[in-house]
């Protein structure tokens, strides 16, 4: 099991550390603390991990999915073996609730069961030919060594999810976890050394990722880049990999809206249901809902019950029994809730819960909630990743739809009705990759997605598909074969 004295790249099957690196702190966001250093790659580090992608990319393409199979439900058995071990590493260092945890990590083995059924499903076609005595089939390849770069926001999910995508297609992988995680990242992908993954099939660095996604996507190696972060971060990536005609799968960012008609039952309830979800992992999820519209009929009661229920949160440390939310992962994120808590005063929104720091140590921010914010506040224009919220009113169908739609973002959007035809009207029209009606779960109820399901978005919340059939064609080509 990992732990905080050996964190370590990993690199054509070699466990790498010390050798005058530099290293870099993991911090525990709870308490300041450091808890140990994640070396950081050198220039021949991330060389030497480009050839062994090379050399594994030839290797695994090899591989029968038959026998990828079998490899990805080992390491599935070994992430249910594990599961209290990383669950605890993730609230270490995340900061999440240890139940938060403990549900992310549940969900893991899940991905790569149905990810080794599903590669050995990837057919494909044969088109009848104009010509006698000709053949023409269509075949899916894998498509080379994919560069993936992670967030610490899921540090179980997000880099398993792209990882199992890419071995179940038949590729290798160098993957850029974030350093803020790296022992929680080391420790979930460690068991698929364990299960018998060839060296050099999967190669873990930490670094400056500038410097490294600047390396690897240069590298004429690399055929594809899987990002997930913010959307600065994400055009940044898609245009270096521009340059090398590599295909992207970019899971940006996204300030997901939640549309409450005034037809639904219990607005009381909804309320309450919408301010938990919201505040999940300290609200720094791409998909937690973030803006609220709410018809003005029902909108003061379920401003207050909603407020009611966020006053009532309790803030501290993941691992204290009572705590239902965790601090913020960095010092950066709660730079950033002062300034849209500021932002927000400034432009004559009302702060009707939150909007402070709570303490001194650790990186606590109030579940915070502001209603009636014009467009140009901060609030309504960028996500905020973090535990804000805002409410605003409105009165018609179409002013709903233009206010959610008023964004750069987007990913997913939610919308609460009784009404069918209003369901239907309003999926629709919402501009976004996944649509919650009547629901917060786009998929499984408690995870973030399903292995079956794809996960992504549109317009600057990215291209491309995590999970599902979607999510493993991502990394296959397509090849004609016209045969006499
Ligand atoms: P950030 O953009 O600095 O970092 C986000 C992640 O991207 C980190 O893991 C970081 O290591 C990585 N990253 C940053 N620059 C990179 C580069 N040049 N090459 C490769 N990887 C790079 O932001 P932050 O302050 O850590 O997080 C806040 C912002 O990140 C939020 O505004 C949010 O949009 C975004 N974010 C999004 C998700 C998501 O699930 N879509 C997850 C985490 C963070």
């Amino acid at each position: 099991m990992t732990t905080y004295s050996d964190l370590y790249l990993f690199i054509d099957g070699e466990r790498i550390q010390g050798g005058g690196r530099r290293e870099i702190p993991v911090m525990n966001p709870s308490t300041e603390e450091v808890l140990g250093h994640v070396p950081a790659a050198s220039q021949d580090d991330l060389e030497r991990a480009l050839a062994a992608a090379q050399r594994g990319f030839e290797v695994w393409r090899k591989v029968s999915a038959y026998e990828r199979a079998k490899i990805l439900r080992r390491a599935a058995e070994l992430l249910r073996e594990r599961k209290e071990e990383i669950a605890h590493l993730m609230t270490l260092e995340q900061g999440k609730t240890l139940p938060e945890s403990r549900m992310e990590v549940g969900n893991l083995p899940d991905i790569l069961d149905w990810d080794a059924d599903e590669g050995r499903r990837i057919y494909g076609r044969i088109i009848p030919s104009r010509a006698a005595g000709q053949r023409q089939l269509v075949v899916r390849e894998p498509i080379g060594p994919v560069a993936t770069f992670t967030p610490w926001n899921y540090p179980g999910l997000i880099p398993l999810r792209k990882v199992s995508s890419v071995l179940a297609a038949g590729c290798s992988c160098i993957i850029k976890p974030a350093e803020e995680t790296a022992a929680t990242t080391l420790a979930v992908l460690q068991v698929f050394e364990e299960a018998g993954l060839p060296p050099g099939v999967l190669n873990i660095v930490f670094g400056v990722p500038d410097e490294i996604s600047t390396y690897l996507i240069a590298s004429p190696i690399i055929r594809a880049v899987s990002f997930t972060g913010s959307t600065s971060v994400g055009k940044h990536l898609s245009e270096m990999a521009a340059r090398g005609i590599k295909k992207c799968v970019m899971e940006l960012g996204g300030h997901a809206p939640c549309i409450v008609f005034d037809d639904v039952r219990d607005p009381y309830k909804i309320a309450e249901g919408a301010a938990l979800r919201k505040y999940r992992n300290g609200g720094q999820g791409c998909v937690n809902p973030s803006r609220y519209f709410v018809h003005e009929a029902i909108f003061d009661q379920f401003v207050n019950r909603f407020t009611e229920v966020a006053a009532n949160i309790v803030v501290g440390d993941g691992f204290a029994a009572g705590s239902k939310m965790g601090p913020l992962a960095h010092a950066r994120r709660l730079d950033a809730m002062q300034e849209i808590a500021d932002d927000s005063r400034t432009h004559g929104a009302h702060i009707v819960a939150g909007g402070k720091r709570v303490g001194k140590r650790g990186y606590f921010w109030e579940p915070t909630v502001v209603t009636h914010a014009p467009n140009e506040a901060l609030l309504m224009r960028e996500e905020p990743f973090g535990p804000a919220v805002v409410i605003n009113p409105f009165s018609t169908f179409e002013e709903a739809v233009s206010q959610a739609n008023n964004t750069v973002y987007g990913l997913s959007a939610y919308a609460f009705t009784e009404s069918g035809s209003r369901a239907i009207a309003i999926a629709d029209a919402l501009e976004v990759g996944m649509v919650g009606i009547n629901t917060y779960a786009l998929g499984a109820p408690d995870a973030i997605g399903a292995p079956e399901t794809p996960f992504g978005g549109v317009k600057e919340s990215g291209y491309g598909s995590e999970g599902g059939t979607e999510g493993l064609l991502e990394y296959m080509t397509v090849k004609l074969i016209s045969q006499f």
